[in-house]
């Protein structure tokens, strides 16, 4: 089955006055609060295609814009149920938003609509490019546990503290290099959304990020791995 694409404009009707509400949170006839149409994703909620590069401050606003539209105060007089979804409404805004607005958390969520986020038993294995570095910061972290149970002199602890700080900006700057990757397969995806890229296309490029979306996990694993050894040295 093909995901939709871009935004879609469900026929829905108004469940008060039974205008067509064209999946708008509020009805263009009565203004009234209504759910969010079936298959919405966060994109939709925003009026947005599902594309990875996003406008921060469009976003931005209209998250400020849905806020205050769905706020509970605005529904303090109104029926039980059209509070209740406004506090529904309201808390799946914030979701949304949280999820959008980071990029790597949009890739992922994106993934996730199509099913196509896999951690994979791969997850903890090593880059190959990596390979060398991952294995000497292995004998780094042991020598210094080492060297911490035996009561290590000084001169030997500063050593491995600033292999280990060595290693620490190698892995920092392999977590740039992969979000760089990130962001130009966002780019991809974007222009093969924009050329009406078939059903193959789009799937590669999504296992593609799901590879890339690994990767950095682990990197970002081993970044934080050699922050906590530092903090307790
Ligand atoms: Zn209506």
């Amino acid at each position: 089955m093909n995901a939709p694409q871009t935004t879609v404009t469900p026929s829905a009707i108004c469940r008060s006055c039974s205008a067509a509400t064209g999946g708008a949170l509020f009805c263009p006839a009565c203004g009234k609060i209504q759910p969010l149409p079936p298959g919405a994703d966060y994109f939709a909620f925003f009026g947005l295609p599902r594309k990875l590069t996003l406008n921060s401050e469009t976003l931005e606003q209209r998250f400020h814009s849905l806020s205050w539209k769905l706020h509970p105060d605005h529904f303090a007089r109104a029926s039980e149920e059209e509070r209740q979804l406004s506090l529904d409404l309201s808390s799946q805004l914030n979701d949304a938003y949280r999820t959008l607005r980071d990029p790597v958390a949009r890739v992922e969520y994106l993934l996730s609509l199509s099913a196509m986020r896999k951690e994979g038993q791969k997850k903890q294995q090593a880059p190959p490019e990596l390979l060398e570095e991952v294995f000497e910061l292995n004998e780094s972290l042991d020598e210094l546990r080492e060297a911490r149970a035996s009561g290590g002199n000084a001169q030997q602890m500063q050593g491995l503290r600033a292999k280990l700080e060595a290693a620490q900006r190698k892995f920092e700057s392999a977590l740039a290099e992969v979000d760089q990757e990130l962001g130009s397969v966002s780019t991809e995806w974007d222009s093969a959304l924009d050329s009406s890229a078939d059903e193959a296309a789009r799937k590669k490029l999504m296992e593609r990020m799901n590879e890339v979306l690994n990767r950095r996990s682990y990197i970002r694993n081993l970044v934080n791995g050699v922050k906590q050894e530092l903090a307790g040295t």
